[in-house]
């Protein structure tokens, strides 16, 4: 079994894909292709945003939006210590510091007390100016952001989603990435909507910020790419992948998010089912999520080396994401500012396993992960 099975989404999907490649080869028109304009028109109609654009990856999307917001050194941005790297990454590189926030019990994502506590902290303090929140749509679900709106308005904070796990996700009839005042997600193969290769977009409704963000792209571009008004960098989505992307995004929003929630429902009802000492994911009332991840909690002192070793033996894959918090990472050690208390955080990443899933998960394939892991538990 596969952790996430993008080898048969290729067998179904083939035909159209290759079609969309050849003609991206016959056509030659390997960077700016028409296809990447068709894309980001159609992203940003899905979002429901007036901009998309997209860039090399998820990590550079959200260093654009942190350029175009001026972000850097004496600045403080608030990030979830439970995250993947480059959410807290990206402002640091910009000079800026990282404030880890501890996130919520059940949906795992930012949580608003413990950013409101941080915001204060930081103003009392006064070293730091606090600029942006990276709130971080965990596993596929939007974080609390009709809370952390409120947060942002009280302290005049911007939004930054990263909604790289979180494209697909919903709260109400809205959709993820439409969150921040800008917002990021990523095509990393593995993420909901993947291509074959990195990718990236920003989306935002700010008309100036996405003028900035299409100049930032391109080396600081003004009238042309030999014309440069300010230092950018090159982080261009290739019309290879654009090609790809526009193929998987019909998929996508045809079947490929009904089935996703149909393989995590089909989980949470066999789980359900055994006398379950395991916690389940929770999905918050009203949201709805792209399950980049299916996310349990083992049992408190579970060996979870071996839980995981007794189901690669059975056939079944599992990850743990993440092992570590963030204000723990190597690379933010001696970071002033940036190191605080968070007991859920920590207590997540010692209990935290993830389970294969992706839209083409059968029944039967999860009901063989739940057996292992019930046998190896
Ligand atoms: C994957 C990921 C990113 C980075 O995306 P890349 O395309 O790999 O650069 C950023 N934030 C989160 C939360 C992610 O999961």
């Amino acid at each position: 079994m596969q952790f996430r099975d993008l080898q048969k989404q290729y067998q179904i999907l083939k035909p159209e894909i290759d079609n969309a490649i050849q003609e991206v080869l016959t056509t030659a028109n390997f960077i700016s292709g028409q296809q990447v304009v068709e894309l980001e028109e159609q992203l940003a109609k899905y979002v429901g945003v007036k901009h998309c654009i997209t860039c090399a990856n998820g990590t550079d999307a959200l260093t654009l939006a942190l350029m175009v917001w001026n972000i850097g050194k004496g600045d403080a941005v608030f990030v979830p210590d439970f995250t993947f790297f480059a959410s807290g990454e990206t402002p640091a590189y910009e000079g800026a510091t990282p404030v880890f926030v501890d996130v919520e019990k059940d949906t795992f994502n930012i949580s608003p007390v413990s950013l409101e506590q941080a915001i204060v902290k930081v103003k009392e303090e006064g070293t730091l100016i606090p600029r942006a929140i990276v709130a971080v749509d965990l596993f596929g679900q939007p974080a609390n952001y009709p809370k952390i709106r409120e947060i942002a308005d009280k302290y005049g904070l911007l939004i930054l989603e990263d909604g790289a796990q979180g494209f697909g996700g919903q709260i109400g009839s809205q959709k993820a990435c439409s969150f921040g005042d800008i917002s990021t997600t990523s095509f990393f193969p593995a993420k909901p909507l993947g291509c074959y290769g990195d990718g990236g977009a920003i989306f935002t409704d700010n008309e100036e910020w996405a003028e900035l963000l299409r100049s930032y792209r391109v080396h600081g571009k003004g009238m042309d790419k030999y014309d440069n008004v300010r230092i950018g960098i090159n982080s261009r989505l290739d019309t290879m992948q654009a090609a790809v992307l526009k193929v998987k995004l019909k998929a996508f929003q045809a079947y490929e998010l009904t089935d996703v929630n149909r393989a995590a429902a089909k989980y949470t009802e066999l789980l359900s089912n055994i006398d379950t000492k395991f916690a389940l994911p929770i999905i918050a009332e009203g949201y709805y999520s792209s399950w980049a991840q299916y996310a349990i909690l083992l049992p408190k002192d579970t060996d979870r080396n071996a839980v995981q070793t007794h189901m690669k033996t059975a056939g079944i894959p599992t990850m743990v994401y993440y092992p570590k918090p963030m204000h723990r990472q190597g690379a933010f050690e001696g970071m002033d500012g940036a190191v605080t208390d968070c007991p859920v955080t920590e207590e997540l990443c010692k209990k935290v396993l993830c389970l294969p899933i992706h839209p083409y998960l059968t029944e039967e394939d999860c009901k063989a992960v739940v057996t292992a892991l019930e046998a190896a538990s």
